[in-house]
C-alpha cells in the first residue's frame, strides 16, 4: 500500500494535497512550523522539525511511509538534503517537486547573487528604499548595511525587535498581483529590490511591478541540491506514485 510524505510549506504543496486527497491517496503533510497560522490541508498533517537525517528515517520507517515527496521551497534545502539522505538511508523513493526559476527578460534590471551575503555585499554605499523579499529568516545580514531603509513583507508580525534600524514591516500573504505591488513598491517609493529566485507565480507580481517601475532587482539564485528525481507538474508527482494523474482538483 501506498503511503506518502509530503514535505510542504509551499502553495504548491498545496495543491498537490488537494490531488492527494481527491484521488484517495494515504499520505501525510509535513510544515515545519515556521508560521503562526499554516493553511489547513485536506491530509493528515503533522508539525515540526523531524530531527535531522536520523529523526526523519526513524520517523518514516515508524510511520510505514513507502513514498517521499518533497514539495517544500526551493531555498528550504536543509530540508531537501536531509530528504535526499533519508532516502538514501532508508531505500525509499523521493520526487522534489521543483517550479521552475524566473528568468530575466526584456526590461528587467537584474543583479545575480548566489547567496545573502552576496545580496548584501550587492546592495549599493548610498542610502536605498529596498523592499528585501526574502521573509524572514535571514533578514539580519542586513544589517551590515543600516543606513539603508528597508521594506519587509512578512506572513506574520515580528517577534521583538528587529534587526534592522530602519525597517517597516507589511504584513500580508500571497498570492500577490501586479496591481497591489506596483501599489506598494510606488507608494513606498521602492528603488532597489532583493528577492530570492523561488519560481512560482504567487510571488512573481513584484519583479513584473519591478520591470514597469524599471526598478533594479538584486536576485538570489537557488541553492544547488544533489541529484534526484524531479518532477514539474503534479501529473509528473502522480506518474512518481504509479498512480493515474487525470482527476484533476
Ligand atoms: P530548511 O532551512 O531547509 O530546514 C531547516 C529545518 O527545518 C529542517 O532540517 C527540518 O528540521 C525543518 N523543516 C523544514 N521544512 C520542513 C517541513 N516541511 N516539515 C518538517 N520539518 C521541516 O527550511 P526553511 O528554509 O526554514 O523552510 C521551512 C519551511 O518554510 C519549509 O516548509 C518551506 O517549504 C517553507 N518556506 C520556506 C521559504 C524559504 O525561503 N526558505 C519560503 C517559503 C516557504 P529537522 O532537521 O529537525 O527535520
Amino acid at each position: 500500500m501506498t503511503r506518502v510524505l509530503l514535505l510542504g510549506g509551499t502553495a504548491e504543496a498545496s495543491v498537490i494535497a488537494r490531488r492527494f486527497a481527491a484521488q484517495g491517496i494515504d499520505a501525510v503533510y509535513s510544515y515545519a512550523g515556521r508560521t503562526g497560522a499554516p493553511v489547513a490541508q485536506p491530509l493528515p498533517t503533522r508539525v515540526g522539525g523531524f530531527g535531522g537525517v536520523e529523526g526523519l528515517s526513524a520517523w518514516l520507517v515508524a510511520e510505514r511511509i513507502t513514498h517521499m515527496v518533497d514539495a517544500t521551497h526551493p531555498f528550504a534545502a536543509g530540508m531537501s538534503r536531509n530528504a535526499i539522505a533519508a532516502a538514501a538511508a532508508t531505500g525509499l523513493p523521493l520526487c522534489g517537486y521543483e517550479r521552475a526559476a524566473w528568468e530575466a527578460g526584456e526590461g528587467d534590471d537584474w543583479t545575480h547573487v548566489a547567496d545573502i551575503e552576496a545580496a548584501v555585499d550587492a546592495l549599493p554605499e548610498e542610502p536605498c528604499r529596498v523592499f528585501l523579499a526574502i521573509g524572514r529568516q535571514t533578514i539580519s545580514a542586513f544589517a551590515a548595511k543600516p543606513w539603508h531603509q528597508y521594506l519587509l513583507r512578512l506572513v506574520d508580525p515580528p517577534e521583538g525587535r528587529l534587526p534592522l534600524p530602519d525597517a517597516e514591516i507589511v504584513v500580508a500573504r500571497g498570492p500577490f498581483t501586479e496591481a497591489g505591488d506596483l501599489k506598494l513598491l510606488k507608494t513606498r517609493r521602492v528603488n532597489l529590490i532583493v528577492t530570492k529566485n523561488s519560481g512560482g507565480d504567487g510571488a512573481r507580481a513584484k519583479l513584473d511591478a519591478a520591470r514597469a517601475l524599471r526598478i533594479p532587482v538584486i536576485m538570489i539564485d537557488r541553492p544547488v541540491l544533489p541529484p534526484r528525481r524531479i518532477a514539474r507538474e503534479v501529473a509528473d508527482v502522480m506518474a512518481f506514485l504509479g498512480h493515474p494523474a487525470d482527476l484533476g482538483v
